[in-house]
């Protein structure tokens, strides 16, 4: 990780309100202000500094603005891994790039280069934590018929399955939606402690 020689500070945002004013407290990164914008873009780098949230959710689950269950798991230089919010299930997590990118064809060539070994690394995990009979890995980020921040999908997936589906994949993926179940709170933290602790463990 490299979390440990990282200098921060403390930044004071003012945000507005008719007759109140609220202060937010934000920690950022002072040492990697070029990384930093990298990962934001100049308009989310502004706004970030202006107190304003993205209108990606995505961003905004990383940048804190957002709740997010479970917490960060794991982040290397340009990829950061979440529990997914959406309803597929316990265990499937979100690998996204920090960078606002909308295309796989748009990722830099570090960013391309990470990635490999990154959901590798990731799908190990989620197969050891949750035994898994397979780990599907898929990306989509077309939300509503437009292109959003991207992101992989790695989903724990089970023989037993059989039971509840009529097909596997994405099959399950649909039905998963339409069922629109949130995983329980407790379970996805359970299961983000047991993700972090083996990646710390085969650091
Ligand atoms: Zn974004």
């Amino acid at each position: 990780m490299r979390m440990g020689k990282r200098r921060s500070a403390v930044v004071i945002i003012s945000r507005g309100f008719p007759g109140i004013s609220l202060f937010l407290v934000r920690s950022t990164d002072l040492s990697r202000p070029l990384g930093a914008a990298q990962r934001l873009g100049l308009a989310g780098l502004v706004g970030y500094f202006l107190g304003m949230p993205s209108d990606c959710y995505a961003c905004r689950l990383t940048d804190g603005t957002e709740p997010l269950p479970g917490g960060r798991i794991y982040a290397t230089k340009s990829w950061v891994v979440e529990h997914c919010t959406g309803p597929l299930g316990v265990g499937t997590l979100i690998v996204k790039p920090f960078r606002h990118c909308l295309h796989v064809g748009d990722l830099t060539a570090e960013e391309a280069q990470e990635i490999g070994p990154l959901l590798q690394r990731i799908s190990q995990a989620v197969r050891a934590v949750t035994q898994a009979d397979q780990v599907y890995v898929c990306a989509w980020s077309h939300m509503g018929w437009q292109p959003v921040h991207i992101y992989f999908v790695v989903q724990p997936a089970w023989n037993c399955w059989r039971e509840a589906y009529d097909h596997p994949g994405p099959f399950v993926q649909a039905a998963m939606f339409q069922a629109a179940n949130a995983p329980p709170r407790a379970e996805v933290q359970e299961v983000c402690r047991e993700v972090k602790r083996l990646l710390e463990q085969s650091a």
